[in-house]
């Protein structure tokens, strides 16, 4: 199959090197000279240029760039397309990105590979990054099903997991267990570094593996959590508000040192834990 990626960076090329490397010919889009050399040098695309005009007949089409710049580029490639190609996205965030790039192109289809890590850019390009993650795409009711069809196959080759959902309830899942996340991370980075000087500092030094585990999300790209604070404002704030009662509850009961109920939330919390891990 002839696929293009637009945005040769940690996802698009990740994308592009396990999809090349399954027989497919990949047509690498990207703003730089430089990244199109990269990308032929690392086998992440067969073909790799500045230019939309050799998408004019790929089957699928998968937008790798940041979430801002989605829509505009859809915008701008559009008229170099065969109307039957099949547009899909990795934005982390769905709603805004369905209901503008919809409007744009009738067979898009918002998509979300679950897979990431801390470095971004072509260099951090990794193989078999997929693997074992979730893959969601989010259609409408416009969607042809065939469509959704081939992109489930490509998540299956990838050896991740598709799943189905509508993009609101996605960007309200990702919210618990993505954006949230990183928030409270860096609630508790920002916490700590108001504690004076001579305490601040051994705190720093006795810090471990507990304070490394619940700080790294907080400590990340802040241009990644502005980025979700920006594109998923609704469903943060809703969950930043529950997670603000819970805390609160938990203030109030070691107030009035009510150990019982502690360990009550504590125990069921416990036991609710490896539900959210694969
Ligand atoms: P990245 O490594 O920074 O790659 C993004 C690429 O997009 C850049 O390398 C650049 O490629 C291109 N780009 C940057 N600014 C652009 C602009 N203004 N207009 C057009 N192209 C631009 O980022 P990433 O981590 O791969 O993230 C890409 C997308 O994947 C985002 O939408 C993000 O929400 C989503 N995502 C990220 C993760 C994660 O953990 N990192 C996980 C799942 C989904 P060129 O230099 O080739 O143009």
């Amino acid at each position: 199959m002839k696929i293009g990626i637009v945005g040769l960076g940690l996802i698009g090329g990740s994308l592009g090197l396990d999809l090349r490397s399954q027989g497919h010919h990949i047509i690498g889009i990207s703003r730089q000279e430089a990244t199109c050399k990269t990308a032929i040098i690392k086998g992440i695309a067969n073909q790799a240029s500045t230019k939309y005009e050799l998408l004019q007949d790929v089957e699928i089409l998968i937008i790798c760039t940041p979430i801002a710049a989605i829509a505009p580029t859809i915008q701008q490639l559009t008229p170099y397309l065969n109307p039957e190609t099949i547009i899909t996205d990795v934005g982390s965030v769905k709603q805004p990105i369905v209901e503008a790039c919809s409007k744009l192109w009738p067979n898009f289809v918002g998509g979300h590979p679950m897979a990431g890590k801390a470095e971004s850019g072509i260099d951090a390009v990794e193989a078999n990054l997929f693997v074992g993650t979730a893959y969601v795409f989010t259609p409408t009711k416009q969607t042809k099903p065939k469509d959704v069809a081939k992109l489930k196959e490509i998540a299956l080759s990838l050896k991740a997991v598709p799943h189905i959902c509508d993009a609101q309830i996605h960007d309200r899942a990702v919210s618990w267990i993505s954006h949230l996340p990183v928030m409270v991370s860096a609630s508790l980075i920002k916490a700590c570094l108001q504690e004076e000087p001579d305490t601040l500092q051994l705190a720093q030094i006795l810090a471990s593996s507990g304070f490394r585990d619940t700080s790294r999300v907080g400590g990340g790209n802040p241009e990644l959590g502005v980025m979700m604070a920006k594109y998923n404002q609704e469903e943060l704030l809703r969950s930043l508000h529950q997670y603000r009662d819970n805390l609160n509850l938990i203030i109030n009961l070691i107030e009035q040192e009510n150990w019982d109920n502690l360990e009550q939330i504590l125990r069921t919390n416990g036991n609710a834990r490896p539900n959210f891990l694969n």
